[in-house]
């Protein structure tokens, strides 16, 4: 029989309960084999002779994938796949899936949440209200959405999701993402940036949506962070490792960036020391900008889905290395 490994502490927060799993692996005659520890060595000889491995933000090394016998699909059960090293697994002929749209409209929502609760002061306000004063001059200056301009880095599904949300408060919206079409730019009405600096001097608020990679890496440095205008405020929901973390602790706290909402991070959950949430004008949330009830259903049904049809000899459908069949992402 085969078996599908379920692995990550993630996954398990998300469901405890693996009977979904455990049922719909029987489609594709295969067993569920949950790995809860944490212990490296546990992982690598439960996935040793697995058929397929399922994670959610749990690191699968070069290491890992070169020790493995029989895999035929790893699947992130998230859009970001930059927990899995996708070039060894290529080099493997193993497909790496994601679930690329389980939740494009709650990421966009969040994000706006986000934006939308720094820039009105929601958290400093609430706090003074219940426990201090009424009194609005605290949370001076708040400044009005119209008329100003949002910058996106990565016009992706959720990049995309966003702009009508921001032109709905009426805004305008410009963005720079190098692997888009120009088409797309005019379909949605947004501003083509080419140059990324060009964009961080031009926007009064900055949300990003580009996966982390080598080249996304601190693309918001100390540097870039200098280039902002005062008064910006940046959201983050893609991942953490996309800002330097340290640069805005010192952006925010000199008061050169007015505030930011921060749903990622670069270690999760953050230990004690992370900067960011010492300060008040930081929104920060436990990367849930994914989760709705609908999106947390959608996500297992997509994920076990793509299991089973690759099991059963199908091709994968979100597969994020084509190479493995002869194609690429630009084929
Ligand atoms: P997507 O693949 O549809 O879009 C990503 C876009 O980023 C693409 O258009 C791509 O061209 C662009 N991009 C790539 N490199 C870039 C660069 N150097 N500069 C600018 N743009 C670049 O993905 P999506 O569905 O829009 O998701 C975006 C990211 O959001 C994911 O990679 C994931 O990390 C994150 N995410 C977070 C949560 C959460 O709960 N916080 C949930 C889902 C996704």
């Amino acid at each position: 029989m085969k078996t599908i490994v379920l692995a990550g502490r993630r996954l398990f927060m998300k469901w405890d309960n693996i009977a979904y799993f455990e049922e719909r692996a029987k489609e594709a005659n295969a067993a569920i084999v949950p790995v809860r520890s944490e212990d490296e060595n546990d992982f690598r000889s439960a996935v040793k002779d697995a058929s397929a491995i399922i994670v959610i933000a749990k690191t699968i090394s070069r290491e890992a994938i070169e020790s493995l016998s029989r895999c035929e699909l790893i699947l992130t059960l998230s859009v970001g796949h930059d927990c899995v090293d996708v070039n060894a697994a290529t080099k493997r002929g193993i497909p790496v899936s994601n679930v690329p749209a389980y939740c494009t409209d709650d990421v966009a929502n969040h994000s706006m949440s986000l934006l939308m609760a720094v820039a009105r002061k929601l958290t400093l306000l609430n706090h003074e209200t219940k426990h201090t004063r009424w009194d609005y001059n605290v949370a001076k200056p708040i400044y009005t959405f119209r008329g100003k301009c949002l910058g996106l880095i990565g016009l992706g599904k959720i990049g995309r999701a966003i702009v009508p949300k921001a032109k709905g408060l009426g805004m305008q919206v410009a963005a720079y993402d190098p692997y888009v079409h120009d088409d797309i730019f005019q379909l949605l009405d947004v501003k083509r940036e080419y140059e990324l600096n060009e964009m961080l001097k031009n926007s009064d608020y900055i949300s990003i949506h580009a996966p982390l990679t080598p080249e996304t890496y601190h693309l918001l440095d100390k540097k870039a962070l200098g280039l902002l205008r005062k008064h910006v405020v940046i959201v983050n929901t893609s991942r953490g490792n996309i800002i330097d973390e340290q640069a805005l602790y010192e952006s925010l706290k000199s008061g050169r960036v007015a505030g930011a909402g921060i749903d990622v991070m670069s270690s999760e959950p953050p230990d004690e020391s992370f900067s960011l949430l010492y300060l008040d004008n930081a929104l920060v949330t436990p990367h849930i900008a994914w989760y709705s009830e609908e999106s947390l259903e959608r996500v297992r049904i997509q994920g076990m889905d793509e299991t089973v049809n690759v099991l059963n000899g199908k091709r994968p459908r979100y597969i994020v290395n084509p190479e493995v069949f002869g194609f690429s992402n630009t084929d």
